[in-house]
Order: structure tokens, then C-alpha cells, then sequence
């Protein structure tokens, strides 16, 4: 009598083990899915985090920044009114602000140009002249066409 018992106890012991079994690999299984998706999630929130502060940067950097002004279209940073910037490089995606060269004399006019694209503008001549060349007449030279 006493055998049948520990018997049956074993029984409801061993069945109540391998459910606990089952059960415990059915959560790891879960924990599993549920910690890839947090590891995902963290590295969207990463990423979110860095656009954030790269927008914040740029706003920021965009309330600093006036123009296009006229007459030639430049930008200029508010407390730097004399040192114009690229209006192209300023207004890329994202912005990179860059000053303009100071003003060169050549080709005809003055102009300045980015350091960083090379983008022209002249200030006292829209087209440069082009090079007067010197020589005979009637010999394939030309003067002032
Ligand atoms: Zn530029």
C-alpha cells in the first residue's frame, strides 16, 4: 500500500516535472523572441536619437543663419554680417554651411567663390571676358570679337 503511493507520487511528480519542463522551454523560447525585439527596438532608438540631435543641430544651426539676401543671394551666419556663405552648400540636405573666398579680382569682374564647391558668383560682372589674343590680322587672330 505504502509502495502504490510513493509510487503514484513519483508518477504525478515525474508528469508535473516534465510539464514544468515544457513550460520552462516555451519561456525561454519567448524570452528569446522578446530580447531580440528589445535589441531591435534600442538600436531604432539609437538611430532616433541620433537624427534628433542632428536635426536639434541643424534648426538650431538654421535659426543662426539669414538669406538669401539680395543683391547676389549670399547667406550670412546674424552675428558674422560681412562674411557671406555658399548659398549652395547652405542650403544642401544636410546643410554645410561654408564661407565664401574673399572677393578675387579676374576674368573680367570680381567674384567670389566657395571654398568648398566652388560655386561663383561675380559681384561686378555676370560674364567674364574672355581673353583678348594679340597677333596679325588675317591669321587666325582675332581682337575684341
Ligand atoms: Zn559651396
Amino acid at each position: 500500500m505504502i509502495l502504490e503511493s510513493v509510487a503514484t507520487v513519483f508518477r504525478y511528480a515525474n508528469s508535473a516535472f516534465a510539464a514544468l519542463q515544457s513550460t520552462w522551454k516555451a519561456l525561454k523560447g519567448l524570452i528569446y523572441k522578446r530580447k531580440r525585439v528589445i535589441m531591435a527596438l534600442e538600436e531604432r532608438t539609437t538611430e532616433l536619437e541620433f537624427e534628433n540631435r542632428s536635426l536639434k543641430d541643424e534648426i538650431a544651426r538654421k535659426n543662426e543663419i539669414i538669406g538669401p539676401l539680395e543683391p547676389y543671394g549670399y547667406f550670412f551666419y546674424k552675428d558674422r554680417p560681412n562674411e557671406p556663405l555658399c548659398p549652395k552648400c547652405t542650403q544642401s540636405l544636410p546643410s554645410h554651411p561654408v564661407n565664401l573666398s574673399p572677393i578675387v579680382i579676374g576674368n573680367g569682374g570680381s567674384y567670389r567663390e566657395c571654398i568648398h564647391c566652388h560655386w561663383q558668383k561675380y559681384e561686378s560682372s555676370e560674364q567674364p571676358v574672355q581673353p583678348v589674343r594679340m597677333g596679325r590680322p588675317g591669321i587666325g587672330s582675332f581682337r575684341n570679337r
